[in-house]
This record gives C-alpha cells, sequence and structure tokens, in this order.
C-alpha cells in the first residue's frame, strides 16, 4: 500500500455527480462526508446511492458519514445586513422580545443569555465578528463591536470559552439522523459534542433506530477539550473540528490542542480524524499554499486516521487536485516517518497485548505483511492505532459493513471473506486472495493475528506463515 493515511471528502454541488464520485473514489477518497447543514434529505440519500454504486464497480469498501448539524446558535432574520464598525452596540436578544437598540437581532437559543456573563467575548460568523459582552438582562444581552464587519441573518455565534446548556441534539438532528439510519450510513458524527454523555445520547437514539453505524464526536469548543477523555473513551472516533474549535481557543494553542488530542486518541485507542481548512485556499487555487502543504503534512506525521476536506471539494473549483494533493503529501510524509505516538497505546487488555506483539513481530521480520482475521473491526482497530511500520496491513472479515467501517483506520485495507471453520483453511483463502492482488510472493512472510482461530476454541493468536 503506497498511502497510509484516509481520506475523507465533503459532498457538495461540486461533486454531487455519479461519475465525479468514481472518479474521486479512483483519486484515493476512502469516506464521503455528508453536511447535514446545508444536504437536503432527497440529496443525502442519492449521494449514498451514487457513493455505494461506484464503489461497488470498483469493488471497493468506502464508507458514508452524516455529519449532524447539532446545537449551533444562530441570529434571527435581519431585513437588512448590519454594516458594523468598531465601537458600535448589538443587542442579540429572545425570540419574540422587542428591540430596544437600533442594531438587534433574535437568536435561536434562549438560554443564552443565562450562560454567558459580562466580560465574554461573542463571535460572529465564524470569526468575522468580534464583540464583548457588555450587559445581560434576562432576555436580552449588549455588546460592543471590536471588529468592524457585516452581521447578517442566520450567522452562527461562538462563545469561547462559556459552558453551554444547549442539547446534544436538536429536533432537526433526531430528523437527520433517521435518514442516516434508513440510508445505512456507516459513522454518524455529532457537533458541538461537549461531554461523554451526549456522545452516548447520539448513540443510544441511533441504535433505538436500529442503526448499526459508528459514532464520531467532533471536538469543536473548550468544554469538549476539557472532558476530551471521556469523550475519546465514549466515541468511536475523534474528529478535530479545526473550523469551530480554532474560533473557540486562541489559535495559537490550536495546533497544540491538535497535537495533544491525536496524541490522546492513540493512548485510549480511538481513531482520530484532523478536519477543516486542509486545503482552503484550493477552493479557488489550483494549488496548496506553501502554508497548507506544511500543514497537511504535520497531521500527516502525527499519523491521525483521516484527513477531511470540507469547502475545497463541496464547493471548490479543484476537487480532484485537492485529493490528489492530500495524497502526494501523506504519501511522501509516510515515506520519512511519522511522530510515533503508536508506541504510547496504553494496553489494557490481552487483545491489546496480543495486537502489540504482533505488530512487533512484522515490524521486525523485512517485507512482511500483517494480517487481521476480524469479526467486528475491534482487533484490527487495535492494531492499527499501535501504528505499524509496514506498509502492508491486511484485514479479512466476513462483513462488507466492518470493510466499509475500517476505510477510515490508518493503514489498512479491508478485504471481504467469509471465515471457515477451519483456520488452515481461512488462511490459505486469505494468501490466496493477497496472492491474486500481487500482494505477496512465494515465501514472503505473514504475520496472521486473531482472536477467532476456530467457532469451538477462542484464543488470541499470532501466527507466522509464508506465502
Ligand atoms: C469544523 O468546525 O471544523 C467542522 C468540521 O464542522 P462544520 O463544518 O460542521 O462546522
Amino acid at each position: 500500500m503506497s498511502r497510509k493515511t484516509k481520506l475523507i471528502v465533503t459532498l457538495g454541488p461540486a461533486t454531487e455527480k455519479a461519475e465525479t464520485i468514481g472518479e474521486l473514489i479512483d483519486g484515493g477518497v476512502n469516506v464521503f462526508r455528508l453536511n447535514m447543514s446545508h444536504a437536503k434529505h432527497e440529496w443525502a440519500a442519492l449521494m449514498t446511492k451514487h457513493v455505494r454504486q461506484e464503489s461497488s464497480k470498483r469493488g471497493l469498501h468506502i464508507a458514508v458519514l452524516f455529519d449532524l448539524t447539532g446545537p449551533s446558535i444562530r441570529t434571527g432574520d435581519v431585513v437588512k445586513n448590519y454594516e458594523l464598525k468598531e465601537g458600535d452596540k448589538v443587542e442579540f436578544r429572545k425570540e419574540g422580545t422587542e428591540p430596544t437598540i437600533p442594531i438587534s437581532t433574535t437568536v435561536n437559543y434562549p438560554g443564552m443569555m443565562q450562560d454567558v456573563s459580562e466580560g465574554n467575548i461573542l463571535v460572529v460568523d465564524n470569526g468575522a465578528l468580534l464583540m464583548h459582552i457588555d450587559r445581560t438582562a434576562d432576555d436580552r444581552i449588549i455588546c460592543d463591536v471590536r471588529t468592524p464587519g457585516t452581521m447578517g441573518s442566520r450567522r452562527h455565534i461562538n462563545l469561547p470559552g462559556v459552558r453551554l446548556n444547549l442539547p446534544a441534539l436538536t429536533e432537526k438532528d433526531h430528523k437527520d439522523l433517521a435518514l442516516a439510519v434508513e440510508c445505512g450510513a456507516d459513522y454518524i458524527a455529532g457537533s458541538f459534542v461537549r461531554d461523554a454523555a451526549h456522545v452516548r445520547e447520539l448513540r443510544e437514539a441511533m441504535e433505538a433506530l436500529e442503526g448499526e453505524a459508528q459514532i464520531v464526536a467532533k471536538i469543536e469548543d473548550q468544554e469538549a477539550v476539557r472532558n476530551i477523555d471521556a469523550i475519546i473513551q465514549s466515541a468511536d472516533v475523534i474528529m478535530i473540528a479545526r473550523g469551530d474549535l480554532g474560533i473557540e481557543v486562541d489559535f495559537e494553542d490550536l495546533p497544540i490542542l491538535q497535537r495533544r488530542i491525536v496524541k490522546r486518541c492513540h493512548e485510549l485507542g480511538t481513531r482520530v480524524i484532523v478536519a477543516t481548512q486542509l486545503l482552503e485556499s484550493m477552493i479557488t487555487n489550483p494549488t496548496p499554499t506553501r502554508a497548507e502543504v506544511t500543514d497537511v503534512m504535520n497531521a500527516a506525521y502525527e499519523e491521525a486516521d483521516a484527513l477531511m476536506l470540507s469547502g475545497e471539494t463541496s464547493v471548490g473549483r479543484y476537487p480532484l487536485r485537492c485529493v490528489d494533493a492530500l495524497v502526494r503529501i501523506s504519501a511522501r510524509i509516510e515515506r520519512s516517518g511519522g511522530h510515533g505516538f503508536g508506541a504510547a497505546v496504553i494496553l489494557r487488555d490481552e487483545r491489546q497485548k496480543t495486537a502489540r506483539a504482533a505488530v512487533t513481530l512484522a515490524d521486525s521480520l523485512p517485507d512482511a505483511r500483517l494480517v487481521v482475521l476480524t469479526r467486528r473491526g475491534v482487533l484490527a482497530n487495535h492494531i492499527a492505532l499501535m501504528r505499524p511500520r509496514t506498509g502492508s496491513f491486511f484485514a479479512f472479515t466476513p462483513k462488507d459493513g466492518v470493510c466499509r467501517k475500517l476505510s477510515l483506520t490508518r493503514g489498512i485495507r479491508a478485504f471481504q471473506m467469509g471465515f471457515s471453520s477451519n483456520i488452515e483453511e481461512t488462511i490459505g483463502r486469505a494468501t490466496e486472495q493477497l496472492r491474486a492482488e500481487n500482494l505477496v510472493r512465494p515465501g514472503t512472510p505473514i504475520v496472521i493475528v486473531s482472536d477467532i482461530l476456530s467457532d469451538h476454541f477462542a484464543a488470541n493468536s499470532i501466527l507466522l506463515h509464508h506465502a
């Protein structure tokens, strides 16, 4: 395998044609994201269908991730955009109340007035406008504008450092979740997850609908950072959502937080995505800036499982070039080594200790292949988190859904294959498949890890076999 870092691409008007989706798969995309803040239900269902058809044409396992909007705070409708100057006073008030000063808008979250305090900072439109909260009352707050800019309708509001009592899921999220389950989503992401209870609530709501998706927790504010260990332990995957997180924390803290979260995910055994603005300038330009190349390089060097593109591929002019840039940069840095957080994995059970032993063995043998036989993908993910050096790491599993769920896992290629009750036969089949794809030559050492040697004999085992 020439590239370990997996790629997630957000679909949108720039990439919605089945043919384009096929080209993106050919370019190396592993997971497609549907951003439910913008996607209509009919469109999201159609995109899922396109992804399934295009991947099955190619015999590849490509996943679909539904990203729920979450409880974001927004300004109300304004008759005409306000052009704000430094020092202007702006009122944010509960819906159903009357303005008391000329520049005034409602907000969709009535609890905001109780959550904030005088002296807090309020940010509108993803950092475009910064305000200082001067006065609070039960039904409104008055802010002082610190950076000039335009304030329009339904603009996103951030309150850095403020502990918000927003619910985990809105009514819209519940509807979108039902659609995601109906479409057979492989991953469902919760936005503005602030503690482990929010992850559990999303998982329980998904399971109540009999969904089988894995849960991605998006880390977007300081509260989530404070509760990071519990969130990492309750989610299947962590997404470092740098768009919102970059507004919620001082920007100089963002790279440090990214590195700490990536490391903690390794230690605690949860996969991790680095998202947002990796190639922002490529929304309009055909090549990345030097700084973007370095940022992508850094995330791949930290050995995140996956990198995610948003506007670059949903509305950008060069979606295929963006994917090509991620492929080139990550493949290049992988050749010169990674950060090595895999050594920090905390081994909590015998299965993880077996995984560590198998990785040590495979890495000590020149040109070895590492093969995991896995029913649910759990053992495969444990091994991947140890970041084996071998570029030839394969999972065999009976279910295509498990193959798709491994498409986000760093360094692994999954094959769907039924298991025999006879382990020799299962290993023979797996080896045959690797041979057929030219992934082994006669005599290549293959380290096989499994906790399912046979239906009647459960044992964690490592076998060293030669093709
Ligand atoms: C982000 O904020 O980085 C992010 C991925 O979330 P969204 O694009 O949904 O705001």
